[in-house]
């Protein structure tokens, strides 16, 4: 039996990539929307076989606790609603995949993982690149030193934003600019290629004067973070720049780059070494595998079987804990150490 998933906010990574993907899952299916507008979701309910009575608007929410068939949520809210309609699910007795980040602050990711503990429901963080083939790959590769000791990553993230009236512009909605939505993407995958966490961070954030789309929150973010076993990121977010979107890993004894990194579709990996004292570089074959897939059918698994679940709360404030020592970085000009978090990661 597939694991009944309510899709709560119909915007566009629900509509155009996580509602296609449920075609491509083996354990979950959708169940249930929540949204305001109810003409576009009787639209997706007919598209998708959910039943009329199964859609909710945001009033109607707690009504969840009365609805059995579904066990989970997935919430694609904009970022200072993922707090709210976390707790409240689990209050309804629901299991929450969460889409990244986690949340505008680590009060409130702390309170999120509080309320899913309290109910005893899985809190999963939506970190799709952690259950995305090549990624993966790259993971067992370091694991078996095939690049040597890890030394630098270095990494872009970025995106030209368009309407300066978008709710990812507004601070209070999205918590701030490109550093929370896209620069995150760095920060996560230094964390998960090297397995280590960061113990200081340097950061700097600029914004155009009399641009309009950059009043409230950042336009682009540098930082540098810096590892325990001296492996250091460097990495470079905008929200006002070609999208450009890359890492290269490098170690003692190769590099491998990702280029696209972070994109939904079309991820190349290559990696450099030395074969027979000459430098070789080759494109990895690995088959591309749908990300949204693979991460709700992770999130349905750990459900049915009752596991821990790869990226769980922990995972999204570490990410926030980071995000806040940058911001603090940049407003005083000073490096900012952090304390090592507890275990932030579940099994695979
Ligand atoms: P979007 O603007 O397309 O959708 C947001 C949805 O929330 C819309 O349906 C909107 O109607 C609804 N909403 C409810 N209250 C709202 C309010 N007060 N203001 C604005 N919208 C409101 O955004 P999106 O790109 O789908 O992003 C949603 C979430 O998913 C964000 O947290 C974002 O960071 C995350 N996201 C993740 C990925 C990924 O690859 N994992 C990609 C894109 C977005």
């Amino acid at each position: 039996e597939r694991v009944g998933v309510a899709i709560v906010g119909l915007g566009r990574i629900a509509v155009e990539e996580m509602l296609p993907a449920f075609a491509e899952s083996k354990h979950a299916k959708p169940v249930a929307l929540v949204s305001g507008d109810r003409a576009k979701a009787l639209k997706i309910a007919r598209q998708y076989n959910i039943l009329d009575t199964a859609i909710l608007d945001y009033k109607e929410y707690d009504r969840l606790a009365q609805m059995p068939e579904v066990q989970g949520v997935y919430i694609a809210l904009p970022n200072s609603m993922h707090a709210e309609y976390t707790v409240r699910a689990a209050r309804a007795g629901k299991h929450v995949l969460c889409e990244k980040p986690m949340a505008n602050t680590v009060a409130e990711c702390q309170q999120m993982i509080d309320a899913c503990k309290k109910a005893g429901k899985k809190l999963m963080i939506a970190y799709r690149s952690q259950y995305e083939p090549m990624d993966r790959a790259l993971v067992r590769m370091v694991k078996d030193k095939k690049l040597g000791a890890l030394k630098e990553f270095s990494s872009v993230n970025s995106q030209n934003m368009g309407d300066p009236q978008h709710w990812r512009l507004k601070r209070a909605l999205a918590g701030g600019g490109a550093l929370p939505d896209v620069g995150l993407y760095c920060i996560n995958a230094a964390r998960f290629l090297s397995g280590e966490e960061p113990v200081e961070v340097i950061g700097n954030t600029w914004s155009t004067p009399g641009d309009a789309r950059f009043r409230e929150v950042e336009e682009s973010c540098q930082f540098i973070l810096r590892f325990p076993s001296g492996f250091i990121a460097s990495c470079s977010t905008s929200y006002a720049a070609h999208k450009s979107q890359f890492f290269r890993l490098n170690g003692a004894d190769a590099w491998a780059e990702m280029d696209p990194a972070y994109a939904y579709h079309g991820l190349k990996l290559k990696v450099s070494r030395v074969v027979d004292g000459k430098e070789q570089a080759a494109d990895m074959q690995i088959e591309e595998k749908n990300q949204f897939a693979a991460e709700l059918d992770h999130f349905a698994q750990c459900v049915q079987q009752n596991k821990d679940v790869h990226t769980p709360g922990e995972e999204g404030l570490q990410d926030q804990r980071i995000i806040e020592a940058i911001y603090e970085s940049a407003r005083t000009h000073r490096p900012v150490r952090l304390s090592a978090p507890g275990k932030t990661r579940g099994p695979e």
